[in-house]
């Protein structure tokens, strides 16, 4: 399968890095505003292709777009320290009205995979410019939240993530939810689960690993200017199921035409993901508190939506 990516700085050349050494894509395309970067990248991540799979990765143009299952974007400012990823919307609705109309122009068939920031804000700006179906215009949502979470309970816990159900839903950002009451190991609650292994949770410890999942972003771009592995294995993951249409159960961001009240929103919730994108949206039952949560992150979110929806309009 051939994925296009736009945007080849730090994420984009990690993702593609990423689906290359998984064999998720037999075919990459880069494109960057630089073209000497995505030249750059590309040939640095065909050189590892021999040690993963007899893959090819080149830099190129929306023409070689033709025939992409998925188009990643990544273009876009990114955060710096102490920056909050709301503050980059007018810069990347700018270039999001210039690239997503020549990327489905150029790859109609495509699921679009959103990762510039804010995420929620530009799939709903990128679902708008492209005339795609819903379901096939995609954010990387809380993907790579939800993994934050299940990789601190799993330490906390002494067991796999891979055997920890829990999701973050709603905004990826400042006012995501962790979904605390819904998760479990082994089907068992997780608070019954940690008093079983020994670990109950109290308040301090609860709040350690929200504050850790929600402020992960910060920390690290304190510490190495950017975040983009995490990202990059959250992306391939998405493509993998796209790709091998697995109806995976994914947080990835999509359009709502109603949550928690709000109307024509782009959130994240637990989603079966395959060929055609989003095939379904699953509402898990959550408390009063978080669903509270939630509707303050759509109520938030819409507003943002409507204010970048209504400067696009005057471009
Ligand atoms: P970066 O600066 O390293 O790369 C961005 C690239 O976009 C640059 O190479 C730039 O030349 C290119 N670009 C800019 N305008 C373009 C255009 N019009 N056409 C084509 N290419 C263009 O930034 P990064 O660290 O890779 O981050 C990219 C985006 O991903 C940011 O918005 C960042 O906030 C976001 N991000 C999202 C997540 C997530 O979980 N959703 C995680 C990390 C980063």
């Amino acid at each position: 399968m051939k994925v296009g990516i736009i945007g080849a700085g730090q994420v984009g050349s990690a993702a593609a890095f990423a689906l290359i050494m998984r064999g998720v894509a037999r075919k990459i395309v880069l494109i960057d505003a630089n073209p000497e970067r995505a030249w750059a990248e590309a040939m640095d991540i065909a050189h590892a292709a021999p040690f993963a799979y007899a893959n090819k990765v080149k830099a190129g143009d929306y023409a070689d777009l033709c025939g992409c299952e998925v188009v990643i974007i990544t273009a876009g400012a990114n955060q710096k320290p102490g920056e909050d990823r709301l503050s980059l919307l007018g810069r990347n609705a700018k270039i999001f009205a210039d690239i997503i109309p020549k990327a489905a122009a150029a790859a109609p068939t495509a699921t679009l995979l959103i990762t510039s920031n804010p995420v929620d804000i530009m799939t709903e700006l990128a679902l708008r410019l492209s005339g795609f179906p819903p379901c096939r215009v995609i954010g990387s949502g809380t993907v790579l939240d939800t993994a934050r979470f299940r990789t601190l309970l799993g330490f906390y816990l002494g067991i796999s993530p891979k055997s920890v159900h829990a999701n973050v839903l709603g905004e990826h950002g400042d006012s995501e939810v962790l979904a605390w009451s819904n998760a479990d190991g082994g089907t068992v609650q997780i608070d019954r689960l940690a008093q079983m292994v020994g670990r109950p949770f109290d308040a301090e410890a609860k709040a350690d690993i929200d504050d850790c999942v929600r402020n992960a972003a910060y920390k690290i771009i304190n510490g190495k200017g950017a975040t983009f592995y995490g990202i990059a294995g959250a992306l391939c993951r998405i493509c993998q199921a796209v790709t091998t249409n697995e109806y995976a159960i994914l947080t990835v961001s999509s359009h709502h035409a109603e949550i928690e009240g709000i109307k024509d929103l782009c959130l994240s919730m637990p989603s079966v993901v395959g060929k055609r994108g989003v095939h379904n949206v699953i509402f898990p039952e959550l408390s009063a508190d978080e669903h509270s949560a939630l509707a303050a992150g759509a109520r938030l979110v819409k507003q943002y939506t409507e204010q970048a929806l209504s400067e696009l309009s005057k471009l």
